[in-house]
């Protein structure tokens, strides 16, 4: 008897990186895990880790592409015995950051998807290239189990155009398709939803405010179930303060910077989205370095923590008022999951609305869902890891299963 195809491979194609993890669905095991980095540049390394194995490293192969990047994935997991012609392989599922309008749910890949995705990079320049790469060299290595994309910006689809619209004229903003797409959504949907699990309720009668604080952080007001507003816009830039990006700013400052500093809009890009948010304010990016500076007294650390975390409180006051009612704050990513002065940073001086952490549990390290309010708080503070490499599987899986 042949088993039942259970398999999902799941491919995040950056734009010098590849992860890849692969899933026995009918258990949502999690089989091998791996990276392959700095591709095309000296130090391109792979690691690889089989579930219950020795992770492997492996800077022998040349990994001067994203072909060779996958192909080299592909043979790791063929040492394991997970061949991607195995016909257990049910589905590849990639990360797509770019959907546009058009994607609102995990699609399976065409060439008309592909060609759509292709008309997005303008929008998308730095990231759907790279996952067109991943999605043809995936096509090219097993062109005949079905390939899924899962976008970013599909949960965000459900905001209403008073959210998602800019107030710029309309018709330049049509022409260029400018507009508030949101990103992470895949992350947002999960950590939603496992936020109303972790409350005991239905998502459809839950409303979260989700703060994905990572690298890239974001924030959503989630109303049972469907996001209402998200803080990334166009692009990942707007919105909260982020290791390396802005966030929120003044457009007026780009013109500033051009007419008074003579930058170039090129310059002025890599300023916004490489050298600002906390690294641009303190030169670290990373919170644990910038959580020990500050215990050494380090004023421009403390500065950038201030604004970092003054921002998100901001976010949660407007999503509150959006929402008008909040079951819950999930804190997610690996900021939120794990910098509990963060999480209390930003809540602070809100017990008025009823949002309150409690510092044993705040502080109290763990790896899975859990509360940090106190118990009688009548908004629910939670750290709920996010996982979105198993919800763009769960998500291919579901679509291709008969
Ligand atoms: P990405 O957006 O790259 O997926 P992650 O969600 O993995 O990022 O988050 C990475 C960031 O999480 C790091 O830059 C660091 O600031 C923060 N981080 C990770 N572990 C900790 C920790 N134990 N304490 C505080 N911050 C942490």
């Amino acid at each position: 008897m042949t088993e039942h195809p259970s398999r999902v491979l799941v491919l995040n194609s950056g734009s010098s990186s590849v992860k890849y993890q692969l899933f026995d669905m009918t258990d949502q095991s999690r089989l091998a895990a791996g990276l392959v980095e700095r591709i095309g540049e000296a130090g391109a390394r792979l690691v690889h880790t089989p579930a219950g194995g020795e992770r492997r490293e492996r800077t022998d192969v040349p990994l001067p592409d994203h072909t060779a990047a996958l192909r080299a994935a592909a043979d790791e997991l063929a040492a394991d015995g997970h061949r991607l012609d195995d016909p257990r392989l049910a589905a590849i599922g990639h990360r797509v950051v770019h959907g546009g309008l058009r994607f609102t749910e995990p699609t399976v890949i065409t060439d008309e998807v592909i060609a759509e995705i292709e008309r997005l990079v303008p929008v998308a320049p730095l990231h759907n290239p790279a996952n067109l790469t991943g999605i043809r060299t995936a096509l090219e290595l097993n062109p005949r189990v079905p390939q899924v994309a899962v976008f970013d910006t599909a949960f965000h689809t459900t905001m209403p155009e008073y959210a998602a619209r800019y107030a710029i004229d309309t018709a330049t903003a049509d022409a260029h398709r400018v507009r508030r797409y949101g990103f992470h959504g895949t992350s947002h949907a999960y950590v939603s939803r496992r936020t109303a699990e972790l409350l005991g309720k239905d998502v459809a009668d839950v409303n979260v405010i989700v703060l994905h604080l990572g690298n890239g952080a974001s924030a959503s007001a989630v109303a049972g179930g469907r996001c209402v507003d998200t803080s990334m816009g166009l692009t990942p830039l707007e919105g909260l303060v982020m290791g390396t990006r802005s966030g929120d700013i003044d457009p007026a400052v780009i013109f500033h910077l051009s007419r008074v500093a003579g930058m170039s809009v090129d310059e002025i890009d890599v300023l916004l989205n490489k050298r600002s948010g906390l690294v641009g304010l303190c030169g670290d990016n990373d919170m644990r370095e910038i959580t020990r500076r500050m215990a050494e007294g380090d004023a421009a650390a403390r500065l950038a923590f201030a604004i970092y975390t003054y921002r998100l409180k901001k976010y949660i006051g407007a999503y509150y008022a959006v929402l008008g009612r909040v079951d819950a704050i999930a804190f997610t990513a690996g900021v939120g999951e794990n910098a509990a002065n963060v999480r209390a940073a930003a809540v602070e001086g809100l017990v008025g609305f009823g949002v309150v952490v409690d510092e044993k549990r705040n502080t109290t390290p763990g790896s899975g869902p859990r509360f940090i309010s106190p118990q009688y708080a009548s908004v629910a503070v939670a750290v709920v890891p996010t996982d979105e490499e198993l919800e763009i599987a769960s998500q291919a899986f579901t679509l291709v299963s008969p």
